[in-house]
């Protein structure tokens, strides 16, 4: 199941698909896409990489 990260609150879950508003603020925000799909995280679920990334640096990848 894919991982998410809210750009509000910067809260990281496990969902089929992002929510309208976050469980954890209740806001409704971006949620990006943190799954690991390589094996450097080591397969936690979510890459630690993606879920440091701050919002803002988001055109850099
Ligand atoms: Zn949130």
């Amino acid at each position: 199941m894919p991982w998410w990260k809210c750009s509000n609150c910067g809260y990281v879950f496990e969902a089929d698909k992002p929510p309208e508003r976050c469980p954890n603020c209740g806001e409704k925000c971006t949620f990006y896409d943190v799954t690991c799909y390589t094996p450097e995280c080591g397969f936690t679920g979510y890459d630690p990489k993606l879920v440091a990334r701050k919002p803002n640096e988001e055109s850099r990848f």
